[in-house]
């Protein structure tokens, strides 16, 4: 069934980025606290992950590329995980199903690790190796044997953008995670533990640190974290606007229209403010019932929410407006 395979791999895995993504959350769900990412020719070549997670026995290195899809289902966070992560179960098979993949891994209770290397989902050797404890995924040639896909990926520039994309979202909700990006053997990106105030000037430079004002709420519906900024440093054109909901980023235009209402009075209408919004709700008053590759989720409580959020942002700007009394 391997044509089978490629289709279904093809939902979860559209480009160089889905891989980045797929094995960073890999990663941070083996707790690895360093995540390397190592990129050629815009993840074309090779995408490559090394963590010092808690690796796989033999067992687990082989199962990790078979089909599970739904089986793991058990929460509605679990849901939530399969339409906003994709499939679950899915992402290594599919990966597997369109690249050639070599993964080593070692747990720390055992003394020798795996080394596992497939093409096509097929497993073309298996080793028994010296290796770290955690794991290191090689992808090398995506789409090798699916040339439409190949054909259909953008210019090197577009498909690193993607990667970017990718890394920036989950490194805003992982700020305790280091993170190293090598591309075509420079470094890139280096991203220390940090909280998240810090993380967020580590990605976006320097001068956005003078410019957050904190948000902080907590209602019965949701708890609201994250930075607004000041409306002096509202740009024309595009900027950093980030809504993540129980740690997975969203889009969400009904809420940004929140934020731009509280801002309304501040600044002119062609202005964007930066914003990092974080909210945590209970997973089960969350709709995912949408496409796993969208990131657009639907909340229970909307309307109400949408106030909380407006009035929260506009209190803090007021707040920073305020002149300080002597
Ligand atoms: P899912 O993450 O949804 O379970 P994946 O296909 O992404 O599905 O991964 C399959 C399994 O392989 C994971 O459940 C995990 O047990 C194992 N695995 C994958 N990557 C890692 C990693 N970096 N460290 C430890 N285990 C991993
Ligand atoms: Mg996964």
């Amino acid at each position: 069934d391997s044509i089978a395979n490629q289709i279904a791999a093809g939902e979860v895995i559209q480009r160089p980025a889905s891989v980045v993504k797929e094995l960073m959350e890999n990663s941070l769900d083996a707790n690895a606290k360093h995540i390397h990412i190592i990129i050629k020719d815009a993840g074309r070549t090779l995408v490559q992950v090394i963590d010092d997670g808690k690796g796989m026995s033999m067992t687990d290195a082989r199962m990790a590329f078979e089909r599970h899809a739904t089986s793991k289902i058990k929460t509605s966070e679990d849901l939530f995980a399969l339409y906003t992560r994709g499939f679950r179960g899915e992402a290594l098979a599919s990966v597997a199903a369109i690249a050639h993949v070599e993964l080593k891994t070692r747990r720390a209770e055992d003394e020798m690790g795996t080394w596992l290397k497939i093409a096509g989902s097929k497993v073309e050797s298996q080793e028994t190796i010296f290796c770290a404890v955690g794991t290191t995924i090689s992808v090398k040639n995506i789409f090798f044997n699916v040339p439409a896909r190949r054909k259909f990926l953008k210019s090197n520039e577009t498909e690193r953008r993607n990667i970017f994309t990718e890394i920036e979202r989950i490194a805003l909700v992982n700020p305790d995670i280091e993170f190293t990006v090598i591309e075509n053997d420079v470094q890139t990106m280096h991203l220390p533990p940090a909280n998240l105030r810090q993380r967020i000037v580590q990605m976006q430079g320097k001068g956005i640190n003078q410019q957050l004002i904190e948000i902080n709420e907590e209602t019965t519906l949701a708890k609201i974290h994250g930075y607004v900024s000041t409306p002096q440093f509202a740009r024309k054109g595009r900027a950093n606007q980030f809504f993540f909901v129980n740690n997975r980023y969203i889009r969400h235009p009904f809420f940004h229209k929140a934020v731009m209402t509280a801002y309304e009075p501040l600044i002119s209408a062609t202005e964007n403010p930066n914003y990092f919004i974080y909210f945590e709700v209970e997973p089960d008053t969350i709709d995912v019932n949408i496409h796993p590759t969208k990131t657009e989720v639907k909340f229970e409580n909307e309307r109400a929410l949408w106030q909380i959020l407006m009035v929260t942002v506009k209190e803090s700007l007021g707040k920073f407006n305020a002149i300080p009394s002597i």
